[in-house]
């Protein structure tokens, strides 16, 4: 950014800058006050030599979200100190160190010792004073007229959102300067210049006009608009949360929402978090952890370990930490070999179970007794590891690598954050048949979140690979664009067509609950992809090799790709570990959010229609034949209780979500209301269809969450009220339902 450079202006043009930067602050609260200008006596002797410095401190820039909500905003403190240099008795010094002691709560010797120091212009008494006490030390300057106290104001960083999106905006230090995230990334550019005012003085003490040499404007830090979106960001926050207390997560989760076709990044974040506010506070589980480590309480071995945990606290797991993708590699594997046009999407494959790799062995599918006869298509649907294997054995290693060279995995994706890890792979010169097999569905090679949603991405923007990015556009306090980020499209990997193609088969396999099916959306085409990973290279608490990591990457619409998103469950202790059973339904959660506020409408399928929802309306004080019409038009049933012709109470009450299939409302149309109640039924293992009937059977309505089917491995999960509890006869229990999957399981052992 441009230096500034110090110019010497005239008294007028000082005058007119002094005048409007009071205006502005008086307007803005942020620059500096009154006193900063009263701070130096004005002498009429111009000979003297510079004797003194007053900082004008630039305002660090805002960092706001795509729609301008400001993420990282400036708070306003004032630093009071005295110019005991001014200070023309001890009355005056007792004064000042009397009323400052009182208002600021700080020791009377302390500041009357300062005030002793005759020759010093600038003895702070007390920093980061809030607004209130500042006013209070004002009214006590101006009644006595004092010359020899004032107040500066600086700013300190202010985060209004907490945690929200902390491990991407990261933190400032004590000095404002960024140390991580974004704050870090982009310091350069959110710091900006101090000004500051130079005066010149005499020994004379004339009071005469003034004489200031030089007023040096600050420069304010340049304002990051980011790619982020603030709703998107808390609907996955609010989502990663749930999924990181359901899964038990040992190692952290992670989320990403991307634009496929911009690679501009619209949330992103990591559980558990940290206060950008109070970065130095720990998590709830880290600071366990740390209470219950060997080492002895504020022994440097503690406090390097309390290091060390915050350091883990603040990793950005979406670009910091590695990890093995496992199936979600899959759609990529298939699109090199269609677009060597080495097979067609019916291309014939036989799967036994195994695949026989050369100078290795027998390497397992997930389904041990085989997938049988199978087509290309169903292979990547159904995620069958010999039939990947076979398709890279087509495909050859050089190719191969090249491919995986060209979805940019032996680079860094570019991102603009700190601290982006290096993927670990095979050199070229040892990559043999054997990583070739084991490539093929995406094991025994390490990336990132960022890099993998980046690579597959590329198969929604038409087979373009982009560079994912978090700063939309730098701009300066009057907003004018100092730097524009655009698009930035590395290469072309595939051909348009195959990439469609692929989104198609991967879009094909979800509707049909053929795969990846729980990361669905009712009336919403959803391609996606679920892996689970074994962990090779670290050893459960058995010392064997049970730790997963699940996973899901999700893409919709799929015919004309808005967002893509990645979902990663690191070590799942409290849940099933497949990356179709814990993440492919935050996928589905996040995704049925994010696309209503994106403004895409579902359309259902006849299918989809069975589970659709509805939300019920107020009947109460209409007519029992409007509210009736008016419940019939939703597609549910209503049930009149009562001869009276005037609605006075409804069962679900107004705004319930209910499922249109079988609904029903109750319509108390009696003063006498006599609500019964019943017991709720336990429902988790349950099909769809059982618990239809054992709710209605008890006068209750239902609410199906999650991917509800009447495939027999379609279950209910959760429900809410819990089993056991009483509620109203008509009150409606929300269910959620996943399809047991274990079509993304890679098993390398024999
Ligand atoms: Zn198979």
């Amino acid at each position: 950014m441009p230096e500034i450079k110090p110019r010497k202006i005239h008294i007028r043009e000082i005058l007119t800058a002094v005048a409007f930067i009071l205006v502005a602050v008086t307007a803005a609260g942020r620059l500096f006050y009154l006193q900063i200008v009263s701070y130096d006596k004005f002498r009429n002797d111009t000979s003297g030599s510079i004797s003194s410095e007053t900082g004008i401190k630039a305002s660090r820039g805002l960092i706001v979200d795509a729609n301008g909500i400001v993420l990282a905003d400036n708070k306003t403190v004032e630093r009071v100190f005295i110019s005991p240099a001014d200070m023309e008795s001890d009355a005056e010094r007792q004064l000042v160190s009397d009323n400052l002691s009182r208002i600021l709560d700080v020791d009377y010797d302390t500041i009357y010792e300062k005030t002793l120091k005759k020759k010093r212009k600038d003895e702070t008494i007390k920093k980061n004073v809030e607004k209130e006490e500042a006013d209070m030390v004002r009214a006590f300057i101006n009644k006595y007229s004092l010359r020899s106290v004032h107040l500066v104001t600086s700013s300190t960083r202010y985060y209004p959102f907490s945690n929200l999106l902390s491990h991407v905006i990261g933190f400032v230090g004590s000095d404002n300067q960024g140390l991580y995230g974004l704050e870090y990334q982009y310091n350069e550019y959110l710091t900006g210049v101090d000004g500051k005012i130079i005066t010149a003085k005499n020994g004379l003490g004339q009071d005469m006009p003034y004489d200031y040499e030089q007023y040096i404007e600050p420069q304010n830090g340049y304002k990051l608009v980011l790619t982020i979106d603030q709703t998107l960001q808390s609907i996955l926050e609010k989502y990663l949360e749930e999924c990181l207390e359901e899964s038990g997560a040992d190692n952290r989760v992670t989320g990403v929402i991307m634009d496929p076709k911009t690679g501009g990044i619209l949330a992103m974040a990591t559980k558990p978090d940290f206060d950008c506010n109070d970065p130095y506070v720990l998590d709830e589980k880290s600071q366990k952890k740390l209470e219950s480590c060997e080492y002895e309480k504020g022994s440097e071995e503690y406090l390097q370990y309390n290091t060390t945990l915050l350091m883990e606290m603040w990793k950005n797991k979406a670009i910091n930490d590695l990890y093995e993708p496992g199936s979600t590699f899959k759609p990529l594997t298939c699109s090199i070999a269609l677009e060597e046009a080495l097979v067609t999407h019916s291309t014939p494959f036989y799967c036994p179970g195994y695949h026989m790799v050369p100078g290795y062995g027998k390497v397992r599918c997930h389904k041990t007794e085989g997938h049988g006869a199978l087509t290309f298509d169903l292979g990547l649907q159904q995620s069958c590891n010999p039939v990947m294997m076979m398709t890279a054995e087509k495909i050859g290693e050089d190719t191969f690598y090249d491919y995986y060279e060209a979805y940019g995995y032996t680079s860094l994706t570019g991102i603009d954050l700190p601290g982006e890890a290096a993927g670990i792979y095979h050199a070229e010169k040892d990559f043999n048949n054997v990583e070739l097999a084991v490539y093929s569905f995406g094991q025994t090679f390490k990336t990132t979140a960022i890099q993998q949603l980046t690579a597959v991405s590329s198969l929604a923007n038409d087979g373009s690979l982009v560079t994912p990015h978090l700063v939309k556009r730098i701009e300066d306090d009057k907003g004018n664009v100092i730097v524009d980020f655009e698009t930035n499209i590395k290469r072309q990997v595939v051909s348009k067509k195959v990439a469609n193609e692929i989104m198609n088969v991967l879009e094909e396999g979800v509707a049909n609950r053929l795969g990846s099916s729980n990361a669905g959306v009712k009336g919403y085409k959803v391609a996606a992809k679920t892996g689970t990973s074994e962990k090779r290279d670290k050893k459960d608490k058995e010392g064997g090799y049970s730790l997963r990591v699940a996973s899901c990457i999700s893409i919709a619409p799929a015919d004309d790709a808005a967002v893509s998103m990645i979902v990663i469950v690191d070590e799942p202790t409290l849940s099933r570990e497949e990356g179709s059973m814990i993440a492919a339904p935050y996928n589905s959660k996040i995704m049925s959010e994010v696309l209503p506020y994106l403004g895409y409408l579902p359309e259902y399928s006849a299918d989809d229609e069975k589970y659709r929802s509805v939300t019920a309306g107020d009947y109460a004080g209409m007519s029992v034949d409007a509210a009736s019409e008016s419940i019939k038009k939703l597609g549910l049933t209503a049930t009149v209780i009562g001869t009276g012709g005037t609605v006075r109470a409804q069962m679900p009450a107004p705004n319930t979500e209910m499922t249109v299939n079988g609904g029903r409302i109750l319509l108390y149309a009696t003063d006498d209301i006599n609500e019964k109640t019943v017991t709720v039924p336990d429902l988790v293992g349950r099909s769809v269809q059982e618990c239809k009937e054992l709710l209605s059977g008890r006068g209750l309505n239902i609410s199906l969450l999650g991917t509800p089917s009447s495939s027999a491995a379609c279950y209910a999960v959760k429900q809410y009220p819990e089993a056991n509890s009483t509620v109203k006869e008509g009150s409606v229990i929300s269910v959620e339902f996943r399809i047991t999957e274990l079509d993304d399981h890679t098993l390398l052992q024999d």
